[in-house]
């Protein structure tokens, strides 16, 4: 057992504050990392708050984490102590059903252990994430940070373990890529790395925000165009023009104006789960035009990997702001107002 400082919800009402724990000594499999850097998910904040009616306190959010290894258990091959390694939004699984035999872990039909708020297979602690000065977790849920990264691309490497691999994964289940036109709803965390990681595929990729003021930010991110979506005239000019959307609005709204927008057999896929349900779509638009609404969860592990090496060989990286752990309570009020380019990461030597 080894003493750990962090960062903990207490309970659904109160700030997040220092919080001292213990992790476990490593397992035959398991890789100890020091963590350098963790991103800041708004389920962080879903989940300090209880909003999703589910967590157990304390709570130590955080699941985009980069760091190095700092000690291996006997059974590790892959890794050796100094790499610099990453680990996203799971870190065990069942490793037997159906979900887990193709890999895609993140349905496990036992459900997999999320890196925070689960529950160990073994020994039943709950888990603990990275806002904290290190994890421990099974070699198999650790992944390579691909060489073509420098230390000070960490940082902005932490937000593609939930963000990049929310976005790569359906981009990349519905074959987007060079030929396809690809919709983007919403600019924010995840919006701003879907249209990175578009336009890294091949795709021509379409932004859609509400705000006049997104333009040039959208443009410089990689879009091809951008569209004011509560403005009917411009969304009509793009009628049946889109092979795939990516809506990334976790707000409840109004999903006929992008289904229209699709082509026969397009697909709009949703990422963000909104609180209570968006507005009943209409069934006219589905069936004329053979048109699907479909949804995915992160990535499985061996697509994570994929994703990182991917984003490593086109450079991509999160647009963050750096912060100490200690404002970690200010960075969730300013996230709740979008008041950030894009992803906050937390600086873990603040703890140390
Ligand atoms: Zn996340
Ligand atoms: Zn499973």
């Amino acid at each position: 057992m080894k003493q750990i400082k962090g960062y903990a919800a207490q309970q659904a009402t109160t700030p997040l504050t220092p919080f001292n724990f213990e992790r476990r000594a490593p397992r035959p499999n398991d890789v100890m990392i020091d963590i350098l850097y963790c991103g800041v998910c708004h389920s962080d904040l879903h989940t300090a708050r209880n909003e999703w009616k589910n967590t157990i306190y304390p709570v130590v959010p955080g699941h985009e984490i980069v760091g190095k290894v700092l000690q291996i258990g006997s059974e590790v091959k892959e890794f050796k102590v100094g790499d610099v390694v990453a680990v996203g939004c799971m870190v065990d699984s069942c490793g037997s059903c159906a979900s887990c035999a193709e890999n895609l872990e993140q349905y496990c039909e036992a459900q997999a252990v999320f890196t925070y708020n689960g529950k160990d297979k073994y020994d039943q602690s709950i888990t603990y994430g990275g806002y904290s000065t290190q994890i421990v977790v099974d070699q198999k849920f650790v992944l390579h940070i691909p060489k073509e990264y420098t230390e000070k691309d960490y940082p902005a490497v932490a937000p593609l373990l939930c963000a990049g691999i929310t976005t790569y994964s359906p981009l990349h289940h519905w074959k987007v890529g060079k030929g396809s036109t690809v919709g983007v709803v919403g600019i924010g965390g995840l919006g701003h790395l879907a249209i990175k990681i578009a336009r890294a595929m091949g795709a021509r990729v379409v932004v859609f925000t509400t705000s006049q003021g997104k333009i040039e930010d959208a443009k410089k991110l990689g879009a091809h165009e951008v569209v004011i979506s509560n403005k009917a005239e411009e969304m009509l000019a793009h009628n049946k023009s889109l092979d795939f959307i990516i809506d990334t609005v976790a707000a409840p709204h109004n999903l006929d104006p992008f289904l229209q927008l699709l082509k026969r057999d397009g697909t709009l896929c949703l990422i963000g789960v909104p609180a209570s349900s968006h507005p009943s779509p209409s069934v006219a638009n589905l069936i004329f035009g053979r048109r699907q609404i479909g949804g995915s969860l992160i990535g499985g592990i061996k697509e994570t990997q994929e994703m990182l090496d991917f984003c490593g060989k086109h450079h991509i990286l999160a647009d963050i702001e750096l912060i100490p752990m200690q404002k970690i309570n200010e960075a969730y009020e300013r996230m709740l107002k979008s008041d950030v380019k894009y992803r906050f990461v937390i600086d873990i030597g603040s703890l140390k």
